[in-house]
């Protein structure tokens, strides 16, 4: 794996010690159906807030954490009117087969691999994409945003589990939910945040009928963390940001690790752990592509 290759050192590193690293990213071997640059672009025109009505009653167990006076975080939300995507029929091994080639590319937690294989991913898009569904690639969720890769989703995990159970995890980027509901299978308590007031309605519509007691969706700005529920032993970004925001490493208990994306055009993994009260210790990872991390919410 690449890690044998990764830098150590302590936090904060100088941001040319990430963008500037050359080295290649690990050989995959993605199906040529959608680029994250073909996805991100199809995702302007997706339309998919209108999804497709499955007729189906769901009981709303997913839990959105009511708002709390003086609470920037949480905002009052009426119930979705999005329709939840149906069940288009995509069978077990299909999903097997993913994982496979997920376990393939080198993911070797077998927890990550197991939650991988738990979570119908086809769910989570849209029904004209669900053929594309457990392709190695990224797909178009509306709002010019994606659904990542599921190689990506797994290493992530898998380097912020680092083997070991995870109690308290915060995801920045909930996008349509689904690394949301795998993260739901590793650990204890689960926070989501996502700053597109829309995307946050579609991942409440399609974790509604999963019924995930474990995962909170909270509507805000997830440079800020969510501090009335922090320190969290694990932190996830799913979009990309020049550098990780200072307000979520102080959020990561000691002892905690921080998983990002990190860069613009050229972007790394960047893991953080939190190796004292005001000491960090940063390490770069594989390249990847993301979504930018954007200030504020809309
Ligand atoms: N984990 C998601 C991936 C979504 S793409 C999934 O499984 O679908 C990344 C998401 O990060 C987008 O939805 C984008 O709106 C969101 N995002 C970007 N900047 C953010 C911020 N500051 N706070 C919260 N969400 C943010």
């Amino acid at each position: 794996m690449s890690d044998k290759n990764d830098k150590r050192s302590t936090f904060p590193l100088p941001l040319s010690s990430v963008t500037g690293d050359k080295r290649a990213a690990p050989a995959f071997s993605p199906v040529k159906v959608a680029t994250p640059q073909t996805a991100t672009r199809n995702a302007a025109g997706s339309g998919i807030q209108g999804g497709q009505g499955g007729g189906q009653n769901y009981v709303p167990r997913v839990t959105v954490a009511p708002a709390r006076p003086g609470d920037a975080y949480q905002r009052a939300q009426p119930l979705p009117v999005i329709a939840p995507r149906p069940d288009t029929g995509v069978s077990d091994a299909i999903r097997r087969a993913m994982v496979g080639r997920v376990a393939k590319q080198g993911v070797q937690d077998g927890v990550v691999l197991k939650a991988m294989e738990s979570v119908q991913r086809h769910r989570f898009i849209e029904p004209a994409l669900s053929a594309q569904a457990y392709v190695d690639a990224s797909l178009p969720i509306g709002h010019n945003q994606t659904i990542s890769r599921p190689y990506i989703v797994a290493r992530m995990l898998e380097v912020l589990r680092n083997g070991s159970p995870l109690t308290r995890v915060l995801e920045i980027g909930t996008g349509c939910g689904y690394q949301a509901a795998v993260l739901s299978h590793i650990a204890k308590d689960v926070f989501s945040v996502e700053r597109i007031r829309q995307l946050h309605e579609l991942a409440k519509t399609n974790l509604r009928h999963l019924r995930i007691v474990n995962l909170r969706l909270h509507y805000g700005d997830g440079m800020l963390g969510l501090p009335q529920a922090a320190p969290f032993d694990g932190i996830i970004l799913a979009a990309a940001g020049l550098e990780v925001p200072q307000a979520l490493l102080e959020q990561l208990s000691v002892g905690g690790r921080l998983v990002a994306p990190v860069g613009a055009q050229v972007q790394h993994l960047q893991l953080i752990t939190r190796t004292g009260k005001a000491e960090w210790m940063s390490e770069t990872l594989e390249g990847c592509h993301f979504v930018p991390l954007r200030p504020g919410t809309v």
